[in-house]
């Protein structure tokens, strides 16, 4: 586990290194669905410090457990409104918010834990059926409204896009991500008001991480390639 994480952190620097970016600008969330606690102890001691849960019923069992180590706990699966409250006690950092009304339910339950609950907003950026997130249409109106509410701060966009073997073909929805991101943030800073920093994008999995990277990706969510094929 420890040359396998070393690996992949060595490919991050270069694909860091080969757009000029600070591959310190970079962060491996691990994306632990379906693996055991026993291996990710395992990550953690090998130099994983940001663990992605996707369910919060995994979450509530694995987060007791791992509670004495020192990691970030961030959650990147679908979330449902009726477990906005599980989630802010458990998460620093909540990647997939795709409408108000979970927003809304985010930031009472935040306010009940004095915690300022650290937001993105998945983009839907390929308009695919299956998928969740919000429009690219939508998104200014959409992050304006959630910016009025005071317990959360959004830290920035997440997306998914299609897969594809060849990453090169995913490029083009990177890049779409991080355009949308800096279009949001120039407009938004300019009306002054809203409480948004707007510097993170989560974006690349095992397959496609170093095109994230390329495209500016801050966080990549990474299972596979640290874990091997889930059963
Ligand atoms: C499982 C998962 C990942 C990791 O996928 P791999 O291809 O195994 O790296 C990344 N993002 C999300 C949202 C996931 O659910």
């Amino acid at each position: 586990m420890k040359e396998i994480i070393a690996e992949i952190k060595n490919r991050i620097s270069k694909a860091a290194a080969s757009c000029g970016r600070n591959p310190g600008n970079i962060r491996i969330v691990a994306a632990t669905k379906t693996i055991s606690l026993e291996r990710i102890r395992k990550a953690i001691e090998s130099g994983i410090e940001v663990i992605g849960e996707s369910h919060i019923q995994d979450a509530r069992e694995k987060y007791p457990m791992l509670s004495s180590n020192d990691v970030s706990w961030h959650f990147i699966g679908h979330l449902q409104t009726n477990k906005a409250k599980h989630a802010v006690n458990m998460f620093d950092l909540i990647h997939t918010v795709d409408s108000y009304k979970l927003a809304e339910e985010l930031d009472i339950q935040a306010k009940k834990n004095n915690k300022t609950q650290q937001i993105l907003i998945q983009v839907n950026i390929a308009k695919e059926k299956s998928k969740s997130g919000i429009t690219e249409e939508s998104a200014p109106d959409l992050i304006k409204k959630i910016s009025g509410l005071k317990n959360l701060i959004i830290k920035g966009l997440m997306t998914i896009p299609p897969y594809y073997d060849d990453p090169e073909r995913a490029r083009p929805y990177f890049a779409a991500l991080r355009m949308l991101r800096d279009r949001l943030k120039s407009s938004l800073d300019s009306d002054g008001v809203y409480k948004i920093e707007m510097d993170e994008l989560s974006m690349g999995m095992s397959h496609d991480f170093e095109t994230a990277i390329e495209e500016g990706a801050t966080l990549v969510r990474i299972g596979t390639a640290i874990f091997g094929e889930r059963k």
